[in-house]
Formats: structure tokens, sequence, C-alpha cells
């Protein structure tokens, strides 16, 4: 969803090194491009005569997925609901419904942090498909788009003959990006699977699922990035087996303006990028799509609220605040038990 660079934080290290020589011939990694982002798959014990068709059946469905879901693409399913203002009911897939309203009740859970009507503001703040700005938004411009903006105008509507989106308020405008990687991986898992494939891993984005063993009869061993600009180090490694995972960051994915950082995530309640110390929330949950959405809400919460809502809703989540020079971890008792040793024994490697 997002056409710019953006951070890979759940990177396969450590996978690749996992396999011994006699495996490595097993592995078969495929790549492509998607949302602006790059997907990923690594398998095991799977014929490479069947890579080629494999790539290509990926690629389709994954484009597929983008062009129901981007708010860059004017032609998408979510675009063509978007630049509908009116109150009529519009029809949408099964599969966009099942997010919306899976979007909605992680929404209703971090109490409208993670809200997927803020596509007015995520514009207005130069982070959609509409390109912007060069100037600081005005306190009356952010106020003007935060009525366009609210989890209570966007209702979805499940009959028996379908399912439709609709607006309470015209203007409002859905921007799924938060949740796009994660729906893609899921949906990615389900290819695979249909493949009679059970080892593998596959990411879009910042966004992964694993099933079954490495090659090595090992679960997959993730390593979480350290949350500093250029570095491609590990920060510390989970093993996943049937889960899906997902980092949402603040310190990559920004620009300056008049000397202050602007974050793509934007806190719904005040209409402004988010600006406090955490940096980035790591959320692991039994859907890729699941982890996607909560994350960003976490972030947008800040250090503290975050914890208090993860204990709560006993999340399995992972947050880096940075305090002073220094990043400074916090895992709820839920990740804990996903934790790894990294390459050198260690199981926190910062
Ligand atoms: P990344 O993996 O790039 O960190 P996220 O999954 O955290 O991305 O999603 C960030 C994107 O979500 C932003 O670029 C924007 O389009 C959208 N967004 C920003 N703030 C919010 C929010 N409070 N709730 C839902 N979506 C948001
Ligand atoms: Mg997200």
């Amino acid at each position: 969803m997002r056409y710019w660079n953006i951070l890979l934080l759940l990177t396969l290290i450590g996978v690749m090194s996992a396999c011994d020589k006699q495996s490595m011939s097993q592995v078969m990694v495929l790549q492509g491009k998607v949302m602006g982002t790059v997907w990923r798959v690594v398998l095991f014990g799977v014929d490479s005569v069947h890579k080629k068709a494999l790539q290509q059946a990926i690629q389709r469905q994954l484009d597929a997925d983008d062009h129901m879901l981007s708010t860059w693409k004017p032609d998408s399913l979510l675009s063509r609901f978007n630049s509908y203002q009116g109150y009529a009911m519009q029809p949408i897939s099964a599969d966009m419904a099942d997010i919306v309203t899976k979007a909605l009740r992680i929404g209703a859970k971090t109490k409208g942090a993670m809200d997927i009507t803020i596509g007015r503001l995520v514009n207005l703040w130069g982070f959609g498909s509409v390109k912007q700005p060069v100037h600081m938004p005005t306190d009356a411009e952010i106020t003007l788009v935060k009525t366009q903006t609210g989890l209570q105008h966007l209702r979805v509507i499940q009959t028996v003959a379908g399912q439709w989106l609709q607006k309470k308020n015209p203007g409002l405008y859905v921007d799924l990006s938060t949740m796009g990687e994660g729906y893609a991986t899921d949906h990615l898992a389900r290819l695979i699977e249909r493949q009679g494939i059970n080892n593998y891993l596959v990411s879009v984005g910042g966004a992964l699922f694993s099933r079954g063993h490495n090659g090595k009869g090992k679960s997959w061993r993730i390593a979480i990035q350290k949350p500093t600009d250029n570095e491609n180090t590990a920060q510390t490694y989970v093993n996943l087996q049937g889960y899906g995972i997902s980092t949402s960051g603040s310190y990559r994915n920004y620009y300056e303006l008049d000397g202050r950082r602007i974050s793509h995530i934007i806190d719904p309640a005040t209409g402004w990028p988010i600006k406090h110390k955490l940096v980035s929330a790591t959320v692991i949950a039994t859907t890729a799509l699941e982890a996607d959405g909560w994350d960003t809400g976490l972030m947008v919460l800040g250090s503290e609220k975050a914890k208090e809502l993860a204990l709560e809703q006993q999340l399995a989540v992972y947050l880096i605040s940075k305090e002073k020079d220094k990043f400074v971890s916090w895992m709820s008792p839920q990740f804990l038990i996903f934790l790894t040793k990294g390459k050198n024994g260690n199981r926190d490697n910062f």
C-alpha cells in the first residue's frame, strides 16, 4: 500500500543460516514486489520444476489483493468506495468485509487509536496517494478533516445476498494500508497450503506468517531488527509456528518538516502524527492480519497505554522505546513464550 521505502523489520536473518548444506538444496526462495514493498516465500521440499508456476500464481494473487485494497490505484475496490460520496450501501467482496470487520473490532478495542477511516488525515499529512504537503497543515485544516474521520461513520453489512460497506458521513475515506500487508500475508499462506506445502515462511513487507519447520526439523526463527535507521542487525529472535507477526515503527517512514519529524502513523484523537518515545511495536497473533492491525494501534497509544492494553487483551507484544539515547524494550508474558536464542546464543542481543 505504501509507495515509498518501507522498513523490513522482520527479516529472514537466521532462516538461511539455520539450514545446513544438504537441506539448502531443498530450499526454494521466491520473491517479488507488491503494495510498494517486497513479498518473500521460503519453502522446503518442493520440486524446482514448480518454481515458475508458483511464482506467477503468487504474483497474480498479490496483485489482485492490491487491486482490492489499494488507495493508490484509482480503480481499486477501495478507491471506488472512497470516491463515492453518499449514504447508499456499496457492494464489496467477502474478503474486504472480513478485513473491515476485523479492523473495526481492533479499532474499538484500541478505543479508536487504530482507525481505518483516517484516510483524509493520512493524505493531509502527505502519506497517502494524494501528494502533500509542503507546509505544515493548519489547525483549521486538521479540525475540518477530522470531521470526516471516525469509526462510527463506517458500517459493514452482511446478508445472504452479499456484503456492503456504508458511509454515515459521505466524506469518509477508508485507508486499509495498515492491514494490507497482514491480509496479503495470510492469503499467501493459504495459497501455499493449497499446494499441499506445510513447511513455509511467507512475508509481505513487515508482516510474516510461518508454519511447519525450516528444513532442519526446527520451527522458523525470525529476527526482529534493531530500530535504527540503517543497521541490519537483530534485536531479538522469536520462534514462529502457525502464527503471524507484524511490526509497526515510527523511525523509518517519516519526513522532516520545519525541523520536525513527521511520522506516517497518525493519532486519530488529535489528527497529528505521533511523537512519543515508542519507536516500534511488534505483535504476534494467530493471523498476520490481526498482528498488523494491533501493531499500529499500539504505536498510536504509546508505551504506557500500549502495555496496559497488551496485558488486558493478553496480546503477545514487544515494544521498543527510546529513552534518552538508549533503546528500552518490554515484552508481554505472551510474547516471552515465543522467544528463542539468537545466533550467538543470547536471548536478547542489545
Ligand atoms: P508500517 O509497516 O509501514 O509501519 P503500518 O502497518 O504501521 O505500516 O501502517 C501505517 C499506515 O497506516 C500509514 O502509512 C497510514 O496509511 C495508515 N495509518 C496511519 N495512522 C493510522 C491509524 N491511527 N490507524 C490506522 N491506520 C493508520
Ligand atoms: Mg499495521
